[in-house]
């Protein structure tokens, strides 16, 4: 169901000043860009598995290791950069404005540092902390904990990282299913169509009384593609810069 052009690349999206585009980012945009996750090694992240360090269960048995677990993915995070994907969206954002709904399963900050400006995390961040105990707000945070766990100055919580972890709610869903509902084309960008409740969320727009148009960009067919009217396949690195045809 892909749509080639003339030239054997895929024809450009047209976009208009007034087009309503929703883009959700997975891992696949990140792993291009040298962060590996959960998925590439069987279950297996970074030798841990995903139960001891991503989970509140895993938090509450053995925070040492958790927040080592964190202080090494925010170590690793200094030495990676935003790749052409991450920039074609950026530079999207730069024509749409509000147009562009960017929400991203990732938990690192490569589409900040490709200049986006508005990006919901909904599984969090990697450089932000928040206290397990009170309410305060959760606060920027690139310090390593390789020895105790930090403790909060407010309550004498247990700080933790502010990131989603699995059997955790997702942040934003309301915001998202407006966006949704609002899009005029769908497009997800290396989301595997695995975890949810991002792999729903095209069924959700597809549920409108008039969808918008879904394509799906990514190296391999997501689990969901079924449900797309295109998936064009190949590096998104690759595939996003040029993709967008400005109409201005
Ligand atoms: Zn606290």
């Amino acid at each position: 169901m892909s749509r080639v052009g003339p030239s054997g690349e895929f024809e450009p999206i047209a976009v208009k000043r007034e087009s309503r585009v929703f883009v959700l980012t997975g891992a696949g945009i990140s792993a291009e860009s040298g962060v590996a996750t959960f998925r590439d090694a069987g279950g297996l992240w970074y030798q841990h598995r995903v139960e001891d360090v991503a989970t509140a269960e895993g938090f509450a048995r053995d925070p040492r290791l958790v927040w080592r677990f964190y202080s090494e993915r925010r170590k690793q995070i200094g030495e990676v950069k935003p790749n052409p994907a991450h920039l074609a969206l950026a530079e999207l954002e730069g024509f749409l404005g509000d147009g562009l709904f960017l929400v991203t399963q990732n938990v690192d900050p490569l589409h900040e540092l490709a200049g986006s400006k508005r990006v919901l995390h909904m599984h969090g961040e990697l450089l932000t902390s928040r206290c397990d105990t009170c309410p305060r707000r959760p606060f920027r945070d690139d310090r390593t904990y390789l020895d105790d766990p930090p403790v909060c100055d407010e309550c004498g919580g247990t700080i933790r990282p502010d990131v989603i972890w699995f059997g955790e709610i997702p942040l934003g869903l309301r915001e998202i299913a407006d966006a949704i509902e609002a899009c005029d084309l769908f497009l997800p960008v290396g989301s595997s169509g695995s975890v949810y409740p991002a792999a729903g969320f095209v069924a959700e727009a597809r549920e409108r009384s008039r969808p918008p148009r879904t394509v799906y960009v990514g190296p391999e067919r997501p689990d969901n593609a079924s449900m797309f009217d295109e998936c064009r396949l190949g590096p998104a690195g690759r595939v996003l810069p040029g993709l967008f045809k400005f109409l201005r």
